[in-house]
């Protein structure tokens, strides 16, 4: 399997702007969120069990005991020296610009650690931030802002407590773009009263305001949440393998070229994890999705219409396989969201381009 054949993936852009591999080392800084200290929200997201995606748990070791282990688990499974330092749990630009200044600096000191992800919420990154990162940037430093969306429908995010909606993502992401400070985007499939139109639309918008990087991954219903009821209770139904896999390569055909994914599925810690079950096995979903892809004969843009190819692009072997066998990129299907909110979708359209 090689995904990378496929799918633009931020593996491969990396290597092709660094000319090696480049690893990130996932971090919790110890922060919390605004929307479980009061301050947006109590509770957090109906999905929300933090531990899900913090590797340590929240006692976490310190950044740079976390920083060592990281790279002694990079290095026995790659040879990659250098690293991005992944800001994952919680909210990491929720606290002042002094402290977010002094901990993104440790964990840049390391010569090996070219540049920051830092993982936050839309509603949550005031203009002193954009200034850090931009000014980071500038310096030279491989910068990426993760903004966590979910779902582009202002009612789904209600539906799961998210705190904020649609009209901050579209305000950040463009005021960090504007910046010149690459936005990756979290969207999930599987969220409770959505559908594949939801998905497809959620996509549309994420892609018309602009962004540089995507992530998807299934829902995963983990303990201790408010989800974790809802599905015991029959009024949550999980997606099944074969669905997330379909869904998630007529997604990625739909996004264009240049776009760089960082992740198209993801896992919850074993102990914490209800449902899917299928959602553990990390590789067999990749595999599942590039079996998808080459079944189809197709990869990332096959089905979009705005390809645009910036110069690392150019250099993926995405560019150069689609230039080689001369495919036509076809017409983005129909799909977007109504004047009453309500998203409308062409499916068969989308199989056809397919
Ligand atoms: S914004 Fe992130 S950290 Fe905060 S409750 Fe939601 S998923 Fe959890």
């Amino acid at each position: 399997m090689v995904l990378s054949n496929r799918i633009n993936t931020y593996g491969q852009h990396l290597l092709h702007r660094y000319g090696e591999r480049v690893h990130k080392i996932a971090l919790d800084a110890g922060m919390t969120c605004p929307n479980r200290d009061g301050s947006k929200g109590v509770g957090g997201c109906t999905f929300c069990n933090n531990e899900s995606f913090s590797p340590n748990g929240r006692t976490p070791p310190t950044l740079q005991e976390q920083l060592a282990s990281g790279r002694r688990a990079i290095l026995k499974r790659t040879r990659a020296t250098k690293y991005i330092a992944y800001f994952q749990a919680y909210t990491n630009t929720y606290a002042k610009i002094g402290q977010l200044r002094a901990l993104y600096q440790e964990a840049l000191a390391d010569p090996d650690i070219i540049g920051l992800s830092v993982g936050t919420r839309p509603d949550c990154v005031p203009t002193e931030v954009l200034d850090l990162l931009e000014e980071f940037r500038a310096n030279g430093l491989e910068i990426v802002l993760e903004l966590g969306l979910q779902s582009a429908f202002d009612e789904t995010l209600r539906r799961i407590n998210r705190g904020h909606g649609l009209a901050e993502y579209i305000a950040t992401a463009t005021a960090a773009r504007q910046r010149g400070i690459p936005v990756c985007t979290h969207l999930i499939v599987g969220l409770p009263g959505e559908n594949e139109a939801h998905y497809h639309a959620s996509l549309d918008t994420v892609l018309d305001i602009g962004v540089d990087g995507l992530k998807l991954h299934p829902l995963h219903v983990v303990k201790h949440t408010l989800l974790a009821q809802e599905w015991r209770q029959g009024q949550y139904i999980p997606l099944e393998r074969d669905d997330y896999i379909r869904i998630a390569a007529d997604l990625i055909e739909r996004t264009p070229e240049h776009i760089v994914y960082h992740r198209v599925t993801g896992t919850s810690p074993k102990d914490i994890l209800l449902a899917p079950e299928w959602s553990s096995q990390k590789w067999n979903i990749l595999n599942g999705i590039e079996r998808e892809l080459r079944q189809r004969n197709s990869r990332q843009g096959t089905a979009c219409a705005s390809a645009q190819f910036s110069p690392d692009a150019r250099r993926s072997p995405i560019y150069r396989a689609i230039q080689s066998d001369n495919r036509p990129i076809n017409r983005a299907p129909t799909a977007g969201l109504g004047s009453d909110g309500q998203s409308w979708f062409n499916l068969e359209e989308l199989r056809h381009v397919a």
